[in-house]
Parts: structure tokens; sequence; C-alpha cells
């Protein structure tokens, strides 16, 4: 079992490099910010609860998406879990440190994406995903084959998210630098920390990770 976890701010590619991982390496991704918006998108109570909490950009609370991620991590049977969006905090990095003691899987390495914040506005404000297989597109860097159909599964529902605006943004990239990257010393002194330049193609960059990976 191969267990990764994937940090960066928001816009720096995590998602994208996650769908590359996953196919390439036969991992399950686990992303909390996806299984938030499945539950809004499906009107749960937990849906209801933090609607508003993620439109302002900022974070869900720790109990809130430790139990989302707790349901997923108990079965080892696959080849293993990439983390996108999880940890955020500290409380959630140990958290994430005893499911898998409890599995006997702990955490292979810890990918830090590192991208200029410029890159992250620019990156974010033209970004839109396929509401049906969730294929990322952005407007210039990449766009779909033809305009509004998903490349990956043909649909055309192609959505942009209601926290991908200045406003929201600029709060989730002060949560990132004040709650997440103190992740970043945390996985360092655990000998984790693999970094790992975000800048350029979606293809360089995998291939950047591959390389710090040893893969
Ligand atoms: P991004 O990395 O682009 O900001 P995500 O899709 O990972 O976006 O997350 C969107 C929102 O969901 C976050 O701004 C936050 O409100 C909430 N969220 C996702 N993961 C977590 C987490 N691990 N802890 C707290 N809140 C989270």
């Amino acid at each position: 079992m191969i267990n990764l976890v994937l940090l960066g701010p928001p816009g720096s590619g995590k998602g994208t490099q996650a769908r590359i991982l996953m196919s390439r390496l036969g991992l399950a991704q686990l992303s909390t910010g996806d299984m938030l918006r499945e539950a809004q998108a499906s009107g749960s109570e937990l849906g209801r609860q933090v609607s508003e909490i993620i439109a302002r950009g900022d974070l869900v609370s720790d109990d809130i998406v430790i139990g989302l991620i707790a349901e997923r991590v108990s079965d080892s049977s696959g080849a293993g879990f990439i983390f996108d969006g999880f940890p955020r905090t500290l409380a959630q990095a140990d958290a994430l440190g005893e499911l898998l003691n409890r599995i006997s899987h702990p955490l292979n390495a810890v990918v830090e994406i590192r991208v200029d914040a410029d890159a992250l506005v620019e990156r974010i404000s033209g970004r839109f995903t396929c509401g049906s297989c969730g294929e990322v597109y952005h407007k210039s860097n990449k766009p779909p084959a033809q305009e509004g159909v998903c490349d990956i599964c043909g649909s055309s529902d192609m959505r942009h998210r209601d926290d991908d605006n200045e406003t929201s943004l600029r709060q989730r990239l002060t949560e990132y630098y004040q709650k997440t990257s103190p992740l970043i010393g945390y996985y360092y002194a655990k000998g984790l920390l693999r970094d790992v330049d975000g800048l350029g193609e979606v293809e360089s960059v995998a291939e950047n990770i591959r390389k710090a990976l040893r893969l």
C-alpha cells in the first residue's frame, strides 16, 4: 500500500495531480473538498451545515472532515490513498497519523506543491469542472477540445465553483498560510516532505512529482 498526501495552497493543482496519480498507480483519491461538495449537492444535513463556511472560504471543523476521512480509511485492501486537501490543520494531521497506524500503513510521503500567489489567482479564476466526472479544466491552460463539452465523459454540465471568487479566494489563502502551512514543518520533521515545483504545464508537474517520489 502507498499512502500520499498532496499539500499546497488552493489552485496549486492538487486535484489535477491526484487524478493523474490515481490513474497511474491505482490509488484512491480522497478529497475532502469533493466530499463536502457532494454533501452540498445531495442536500444532506451536513451539506447544509457546511455551505456558508465553504462559500466564505473558511475551514470546516476538524471533527467533520476527520469523520469523513475515517469512514474511508478503515479498509486496507486497496493499492493506497492520495489525500488531497486533507489534512489542513495540525489536529487533522495527528488524526490521519492515528487512522493510518490502525491499518498499519503509515504515510509514505507528503508532496508539497509550490506555486506563487499570482499564479494561484489566475488559475482559480479560470477554472471549471465537469459536474459529471469531476475532470478539471482551465479556460486558457487546459480548455476542453470542444467548448463546453467534457473530453473524458462527453457531459456538457460544466460548473464554476461558488467559492472561486476573489473574496473567498483571499480568505482560503489566509487559512492556508495560517493553519495549513505549519504542516510543512510537521512533515519535514518526520522526514516525509518532498517539495515540487508546481508552476508549468500539468504534465511537467506530474513528472516533477514522479521524480520526487521515485515512483
Ligand atoms: P481548494 O484547495 O481549492 O481551496 P478544496 O476543494 O480542497 O479547495 O476545498 C474547498 C473548501 O472545503 C475549503 O475552502 C474548506 O472550506 C472546505 N474543506 C475542504 N477540506 C477541508 C479540510 N481538510 N478541513 C477543513 N475544511 C476543508
